[in-house]
């Protein structure tokens, strides 16, 4: 198969020829159609993360092996199924799209479909390949998705950046509609969380973020208030535009800085949802914790029941599109460098052929 691939960390994505992975078991291969490019797909090429004052977590120490075709918003046409993964749903010809944050399958974890949570973590796109090639092999026929009526390329952007916000959405409720719900940062995740909060019916939706631009995106999008981040006061700011402290906030940046707006911005009971991968710290003033009774919670994308139900809430024609621009395979190192250089509003998705 063909890969645009990380040959090296922070260089350029080469065109590669990779093996075709032969399906066993209940694997599945398919040929891509679609990849979207997420903004963690940056930190996987760049190779670490920042974490403050602990220095960087290199990726290479947790077992990324290169050269890696990254892309984990997947959907593709099933070409070969593995001998057990026949009559399980999904046949030669499906289009599906692919669930990525796989775990070892063995572990009562998996086995309860909470493999994002698995210890042994062996994400397609991360530590195995990923969309960003003409196959990907799925890890189990289990994973695949039926999108029929979807739009592919809006479809793709469900594996990642939909189950994300919306396993991070549902950390905050149950919350009555009109209680305002904080999001940090109007990128691509930032706009899917607001058409994931309208279509399980919320209606106060406050986004902050640092440009203009993405702000009048979010509203668009369906914002009812918007905030611009700054050095000073923005905490104060997302007060005064909810009327007060909030409930929620999920901090989609997740930042020194966006972190310490966010914690200060809520109410007792208050819980902020951490997702975003920017990197850096946060100090947090130990009494106001029991106190306040606050609570700081990691969401780490979504399970495959989330990404099933929120497929099966696309379908009923519940989420609005985010905006989307399809980019040929080719293109992919182009678009990660725009991506880099924060030139992307919305989501661009890698098309075959
Ligand atoms: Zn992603
Ligand atoms: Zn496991």
């Amino acid at each position: 198969m063909r890969a645009w691939a990380v040959v090296e960390t922070g260089q350029p994505l080469q065109e590669i020829e990779l093996p075709t992975p032969e399906p066993k078991g209940a694997e599945v291969l398919l040929e891509v159609t679609h990849a979207g490019v997420c903004h963690s797909d940056l930190h996987i090429w760049e190779g670490e993360y920042d974490l403050g004052s602990r220095g960087k977590m290199r990726l290479t120490d947790r077992g990324v092996k290169l050269p890696l075709a990254m892309g984990h918003e997947i959907v593709g046409r099933v070409v070969k199924l593995g001998p057990e993964a026949e009559g399980q749903g999904s046949k030669v010809g499906d289009i599906r799209v692919v669930y990525p944050w796989v775990g070892c399958g063995k572990c009562a974890i998996c086995q309860r479909d909470e493999e994002n949570m698995c210890p042994s973590g062996r994400s397609l796109g991360v530590y195995q390949n990923g969309g960003y090639a003409t196959h990907v092999l799925a890890t189990h026929v289990k994973h695949l998705i039926d999108i029929e009526g979807l739009d592919p390329s809006l479809a793709a952007t469900y594996a990642c950046s939909g189950v994300t916000v919306y396993s991070a959405v549902n950390k905050l409720m149950p919350l009555e509609p009109d209680e305002p719900v904080v999001l940090v940062g109007a990128g691509g995740l930032g706009l899917n969380a607001i058409a994931i909060l309208k279509a399980i019916g919320h209606r106060r939706i406050c986004v902050v973020d640092v440009a203009e631009d993405k702000l009048a995106a979010a509203k668009q999008q369906g914002a009812t208030d918007t905030v611009l981040a700054s050095d000073e006061g923005t905490a104060q700011r997302i007060v005064e535009a909810c009327g007060g402290p909030v409930a929620g906030v999920v901090d989609l940046v997740n930042g020194t800085q966006t972190a310490r707006f966010a914690f200060e911005a809520l109410r007792k009971g208050g819980k902020l949802v951490q997702v975003g991968l920017f990197g850096g710290e946060m100090t947090l003033p130990l009494p106001l914790m029991p106190i306040r009774a606050l609570t700081v919670q990691g969401s780490y994308v979504g399970n495959v029941k989330e990404l099933r139900a929120l497929v099966d809430i696309a379908k009923q024609g519940k989420i609005p599109a985010i905006p989307i621009e399809n980019q040929p395979q080719r293109n992919a190192d182009a678009v990660l460098q725009r991506l880099r250089a924060g030139k992307i509003t919305g989501r661009v998705v890698l098309v075959a052929g």
